[in-house]
């Protein structure tokens, strides 16, 4: 068993990519949503959530793939869940400064859980969360970036954005 832990503000296709790879190698995973209140999030924990379970149905593995909110500490998480492992992605150098830090803290908190950063695939290395909302903002095509669903999602709340904007210009 291993937890995938994230933000997932949306979930990318990076981020499905990650945790469809990351099956080879165990055989549950939790994709763990957390709550980070250092970011003020675009979609609420449960909206998060609905998607990333919207856009793995297509792929048939939902039963080896569950979706989970959590608080606090991801070891404490991966502990009371009974995980031995933590996944995590790596896109560039930038991305591995931080992850280094994240998996040594977390092996201090406990040994017996192991990180492992699975390498992006060359077609994700340039997409993260943030790039993806700032495209759906501006209007942008996110049909190569994020499953369905998530398209789908982005265009209706920055379309609920503008037109409260209008509102607000008349
Ligand atoms: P966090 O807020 O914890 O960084 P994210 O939702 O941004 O959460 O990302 C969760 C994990 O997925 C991180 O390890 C991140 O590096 C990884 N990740 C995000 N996008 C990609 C991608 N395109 N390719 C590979 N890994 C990715």
């Amino acid at each position: 068993m291993a937890i995938y832990p994230g933000t997932f503000d949306p979930v990318t296709l990076g981020h499905i990519d990650i945790a469809t790879r990351a099956l080879h190698l165990c055989d549950k995973l939790i994709i763990a949503v957390g709550d980070n209140r250092n970011k003020s999030p675009l979609f609420s924990v449960e909206e998060r959530m609905s998607l990333i379970r919207e856009s793995l149905q297509p792929l048939g593995i939902d039963g080896r793939i569950v979706v989970e909110y959590y608080q606090g500490l991801t070891v404490g998480f991966a502990q009371k869940k009974g995980a031995t492992m933590i996944v995590r992605g790596l896109r560039a150098v930038t991305d591995f400064e931080w992850e280094f830090q994240l998996a040594l803290i977390n092996r201090k908190q406990d040994p017996e859980i192991e990180t492992v950063c699975l390498m992006t695939s060359q077609e994700y290395s340039f997409l993260s969360a943030s790039m993806v909302r700032e495209l759906a903002m501006l209007g942008g095509k996110l049909d190569e970036v994020v499953p369905p669903p998530v398209a789908d999602a982005l265009r209706s709340k920055f379309d609920a954005k503008s037109m409260s904007a209008d509102v607000r210009d008349v």
